[in-house]
């Protein structure tokens, strides 16, 4: 393990290295970003199998949602960059005259990205890509529970980038909380609410600005006005990918009564067609990371009655794709984010009953709503509040680049992606130039009789 004083003296590194200016030019920025894609290019078939080993998780799903996403940000922040790192003009007011003023953005300085294990390898680099964009020095903490993702982050940054400018430190908790009390000039955290507390908690010490990207329960609603077999592949795929451990997975369905056991059939259907008789078989479908999860999730498998899966393998951390249905409100399976394989079912008769049952939670990092009707789509979008909202579609929304992604309150503060990125690592300063010519001299004492000029000038 680090001993403290090598933490602090790579924090000091990288911000003596920061003021030489290196990280900040757009031509090294680029250079950089460059450099990043080309690396995991190089290592897609590393990157997978590290994946594989940690998560069971399928190259299919590794290239879509941990290599593809990244290559596509570091893409769409060189397309772009020319442009995000131009000062803003705005107007000044006639008092001014003569005068000019901007918003320059600039990098914050050296920043810390804590990541979870859930998709190690997009999670970590994701953000480092808004850093690197907006010109910052870095310092990245990998989850300890993806041992072989976090040693390949390692692997491949330590190796190619100069410690100074960009390091990852690996380790669990001890050491992510060792940098905690080092000073950033940002911290970017994706993880649990719980840890989500304990970082804010850090930062506020130092007064440090946070980006926490946490999770949380997700609904989905599924009224009556949708293609039914769509709805359920579309739900299958969200809530099963990754075997449920995605921060924007569809926590729990809540369904219009009237279409209950049709959509329940079609769930069924649809699991059968995409991981075959026996799930534990195909090799499209993961494990859970750890045994402490996966007893955490056995746990949840009653009360409740387990209409589809519910079957365990213990010595593989195998849950199979699973439905309960007749959940009540106050069983655990309702109390945190399942971040699982597990599926509970409630069901309502209007509308309004499930948008207040999604108000008097926690506001939640992703709403979805299966709907062909225009009018309950405008409802659930005016009255609930979410990180997020997908219509008729589960996770897709997580792969639109232009549209900021983040949660609000408990399930997170701060955004990123694309432009977002940039402006969370950015520190937007405000310039005013003057000039020296013309100077009235009216704002400037003794302020005897000029009152009423200032107030017929300027009013
Ligand atoms: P976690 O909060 O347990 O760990 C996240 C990171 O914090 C890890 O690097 C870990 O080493 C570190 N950590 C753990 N305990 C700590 C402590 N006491 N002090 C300081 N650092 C500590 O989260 P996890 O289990 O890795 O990931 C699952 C959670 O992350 C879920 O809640 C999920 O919804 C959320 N998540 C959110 C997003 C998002 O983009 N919003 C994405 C993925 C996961």
């Amino acid at each position: 393990m680090l001993k403290t004083e090598n933490i602090q003296t790579i924090v000091k590194e990288q911000y003596q290295y920061f003021l030489l200016g290196k990280t900040q030019t757009l031509k090294i920025r680029q250079q950089n970003l460059k450099q990043l894609k080309e690396l995991i290019i190089n290592h897609e078939t590393e990157i997978s199998e590290a994946l594989d080993k940690d998560l069971g998780k399928s190259k299919f799903e590794s290239y879509l949602a941990e290599i593809r996403i990244v290559k596509k940000e570091i893409d769409n922040a060189l397309k772009n960059l020319r442009k995000w790192v131009k000062s803003r003009y705005v107007s000044t007011p006639i008092e001014q005259f003569p005068a000019t003023a901007f918003i320059q953005p600039q990098p914050k300085g050296v920043v810390l990205i804590i990541s979870p294990w859930n998709y190690p390898f997009s999670l970590a680099i994701m953000p480092l890509i808004g850093a690197i964009a907006a010109g910052n020095c870095a310092i990245i903490k990998p989850s300890e529970l993806s041992p072989n993702t976090s040693k390949l982050i390692a692997k491949i940054i330590n190796k190619n980038f100069e410690p100074n400018y960009i390091k990852v430190i690996e380790g669990g908790k001890e050491i992510s909380q060792q940098l905690l009390q080092e000073k950033f000039a940002h911290i970017f955290f994706t993880g649990s609410p719980s840890i989500g507390k304990i970082v804010m908690e850090a930062a506020a010490k130092q007064l440090t600005p946070v980006t926490l990207e946490l999770g949380g329960k997700s609904p989905c609603i599924v009224d009556k006005n949708i293609n039914l077999e769509e709805t359920a592949k579309r739900i299958v795929w969200g809530k099963f990918l990754n075997a449920g451990q995605s921060c924007v997975a569809p926590d729990y369905l809540l369904v219009n009564q009237s279409i209950k056991s049709q959509l329940l059939e079609a769930i069924k259907q649809v699991i059968k067609e995409f991981y075959g008789e026996e799930p534990a078989q195909s090799l499209d479908y993961g494990r859970i990371i750890n045994e402490y999860h996966f007893q955490r999730l056995s746990a949840l498998l009653s009360p409740g009655n387990i209409i589809i899966g519910g079957k365990l393998i213990p010595e593989e951390n195998y849950i199979s794709p699973t439905v309960i249905d007749n959940i009540s409100p106050e069983f655990p399976i309702m109390e945190d984010e399942i971040f699982g394989p597990i599926l509970p079912i409630l069901n309502y008769d209007k509308l309004e009953e499930a948008i207040t049952f999604i108000n008097e939670r926690p506001k939640p990092l992703a709403i979805y709503l299966f709907s062909n009707d225009q009018k309950q789509q405008k409802m659930v979008l005016e009255t609930t509040t979410s990180g997020g909202i997908c219509i008729n579609d589960t996770v897709m929304q997580y792969g639109v680049l232009t549209l900021p992604f983040g949660g609000i309150e408990k399930s997170g503060i701060g955004s990123y992606h694309g432009q977002a990125s940039f402006d969370t690592f950015s520190h937007y300063k405000s310039v005013l130039k003057r000039s020296f010519w013309l100077e009235t001299n009216l704002r400037f004492p003794p302020y005897k009789g000029k009152l009423k000029w200032i107030k017929r000038l300027l009013g």
